[in-house]
């Protein structure tokens, strides 16, 4: 008797919640962490297109009606997506929402760590000003009048955090747990299998940063050059040396200082291996790579070619080590 009734209780219960949770994600790598922490029990959704530029993406109707609609929207936060971050509040009023690069433990990087001494062509105030030393202040100067200074590559942020911030798996590692708990807030009976999801995941991370460490074992020593400035939580969790970017952290287009800047690092620092990305035009790589003999690769930051879902985030890891270890080697 007793045992039917608590049976009862829990069938209806779950008919009280019948329709599954449904997450919505900005980026594939998110997407991909969530899935493997719901694993069956809900649904994780893409907003934008696999294979769109993250730093710069309209939402269609449909995708906009997911924000709306989705029990929770998980994301990295307005330093990557800042086109989620209007729809947000527009949409979702007090609806759940969290962004990762807000959970505590995340490490953080700053853009200008790796990087110094690019000169912008726009700006006005180093325009031909050969003399690193302004260059701090002159940044500062920029920040006031941000929109007038950058002209095409207005609201890139070098000096700020770096969000590419998945690409470091320890950060990974920290998230699934916050996804965790925060699935368990929206659906409490679900909180054994999104447990027991998240230390399996965890598991599977601690695996994944042992054999990327494997992967680049010869790979500290030979700088790399990168499309976009994406590459800093990488390099710096691995020790991989950058010697520099084609574009900006934004992925926005480089002016010719900056490509001339880039390729006297190249020269300098004895890059071997030029880097380009599978949603941005592969030419501006392929004639740096001509002009000072270097091997060009693939990265695919945002796992933009690889199959949606749990197995996403690894394959992106591991692919990106692979890449650079076996274009270093060629
Ligand atoms: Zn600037
Ligand atoms: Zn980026």
């Amino acid at each position: 008797m007793r045992n039917t009734l608590t049976t009862l209780a829990l069938l209806m219960a779950g008919t009280a919640n019948a329709a599954p949770l449904s997450v919505a994600t900005d980026i594939p790598p998110v997407h991909s962490l969530v899935s493997m922490v719901m694993g069956d029990r809900g649904e994780a959704v893409l907003l934008m297109d696999q294979g769109a530029d993250a730093h710069d993406f309209q939402l269609r109707p449909s995708q906009a009606r997911s924000v709306a609609n989705a029990d929770s929207v998980i994301w990295m936060g307005p330093e990557l997506t800042l086109w989620l971050d209007d729809a947000l509040e527009s949409l979702r009023g007090d609806g759940a929402t969290m962004a990762l690069l807000d959970i505590e433990g995340t490490v953080h990087r700053g853009y200008a760590e790796d990087h110094e001494g690019h000169l912008h062509e726009e700006d006005a105030h180093h325009d031909d000003d050969d003399d690193h030393a302004h260059e701090e202040e002159a940044h500062d100067a920029h920040d006031d009048h941000a929109d007038e200074a950058h002209g095409d590559h207005d609201g890139h942020d070098h000096s700020g955090d770096d969000p590419h911030a998945w690409l470091d798996p320890e950060n990974a590692n920290i998230w699934v747990s916050a996804i965790a708990a925060h699935l368990t807030a929206l659906d409490p009976e679900g909180s054994e299998i999104y447990a027991q999801n998240a230390m399996r995941a965890s598991i599977d991370l601690e695996n994944l940063i042992a054999k990327t460490r494997e992967t680049l074992a010869q790979s500290h020593d030979t700088p790399i050059v990168v499309f976009h400035e994406a590459y800093g939580h990488f390099a710096g969790r691995f020790d991989v040396h950058i010697a520099g970017s084609i574009a900006f952290g934004d992925a926005a287009a480089p002016g010719a200082a900056h490509l001339s800047e880039l390729r006297h690092q190249v020269e300098e620092e004895g890059a071997k291996c030029i880097f380009a990305e599978p949603q941005h035009n592969a030419a501006m790589a392929e004639q740096i790579a001509e002009e000072l003999g270097l091997s060009v690769g693939m990265l695919d930051p945002m796992g933009s070619e690889l199959a949606l879902g749990a197995d996403l985030y690894p394959a992106l890891i591991s692919q990106m080590a692979t890449a650079i270890a076996t274009c270093q080697e060629g």
